[in-house]
């Protein structure tokens, strides 16, 4: 598994950069998506590079099938896909449901579910048994809002998130006896931009307090999940759904 090549969407900043620098500090390549930051995946590349590993960086917004099509094609061409990390996520600004525009809940739904499904669906093309592959595994980024709902800040969000833990579930029935697993995680609140794009860059921070463990989390701490997810180690795990959330 270890020489496979693992394709983190999103894999530019936060989460998605922890991840994609975790998982080839264990010898994978790593082919990370991004959707405009070109710097920040050069960065991503270059340090992965200057460690002795290999990655590369695509353009890929996943609310764009072509997109997603190009993504995988590239990523054919640096060797056997091992898992892919359904990470690339956006949320919207603060509003009530009665204030949210349609555009505003297509495109969430677009990049959040639309977006990791169709990845998905790359990804079993190409590592399922019944397609001639040698199995795999695919870990999504849901959110402990699938659980929340997240009233008065994000419903649409929340609600994508809830379409994520479902398909996990379903998916991961449907492709078990064909070598993939299929997991999620439920981070809690992670120091990352995400809250920034939100229109609230100390969001994180501010509900630090409602956490049983009283802090926020660190990208890293949900990365550490991802690559046990991904690894032997976790061989028996499919369809679950791990909340890595302090508590909350
Ligand atoms: P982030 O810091 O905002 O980083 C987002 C990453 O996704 C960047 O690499 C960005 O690329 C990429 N991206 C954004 N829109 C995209 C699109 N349409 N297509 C492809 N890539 C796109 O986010 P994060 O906090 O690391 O979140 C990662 C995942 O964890 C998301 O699914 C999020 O919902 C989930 N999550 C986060 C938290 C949290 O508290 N941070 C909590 C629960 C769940 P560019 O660099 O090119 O912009």
């Amino acid at each position: 598994m270890q020489d496979r090549v693992v394709i983190v969407t999103g894999g530019s900043r936060g989460i998605g950069r922890a991840t994609a620098l975790a998982a080839a500090a264990r010898g994978y390549r790593v082919c990370i998506g991004y959707a405009s930051n070109q710097a920040a995946a050069d960065e991503v590349v270059a340090k992965i590079a200057d460690s002795g590993g290999r990655a590369m960086a695509v353009q890929c917004d996943v609310g764009f099938e072509t997109d997603i099509v190009g993504l995988f094609e590239a990523a054919d061409g640096f060797g056997r896909l091992g898992a892919l990390v359904n990470n690339a996520g956006i949320v919207g600004p603060t509003a009530r449901v009665d204030e949210m525009s349609a555009e505003r809940i297509q495109r969430m739904m677009a990049v959040n579910v639309t977006g990791s499904m169709l990845c998905a669906r790359e990804a079993v093309k190409r590592m399922s048994t019944r397609h001639g592959g040698e199995g795999g595994v695919i870990v999504n980024l849901s959110s402990v809002a699938a659980k929340l709902g997240s009233p008065n800040t994000y419903v649409d969000y929340a609600a994508s998130k809830g379409a994520i833990d479902s398909f996990t579930i379903g998916l991961g029935h449907e492709v078990a006896g064909e070598g993939i697993r299929v997991a999620a995680i439920r981070p809690g609140l992670i120091d990352t931009e995400i809250h920034a794009s939100g229109g609230e860059p100390d969001r994180a921070h501010r509900l630090a307090h409602n956490v049983p463990m009283q802090r926020v989390g660190t990208a890293e701490e949900i990365a550490n999940a991802v690559v046990w997810l991904i690894s032997d180690e976790a061989s028996y795990v499919t369809s679950a759904i791990l909340d890595v959330s302090g508590g909350r």
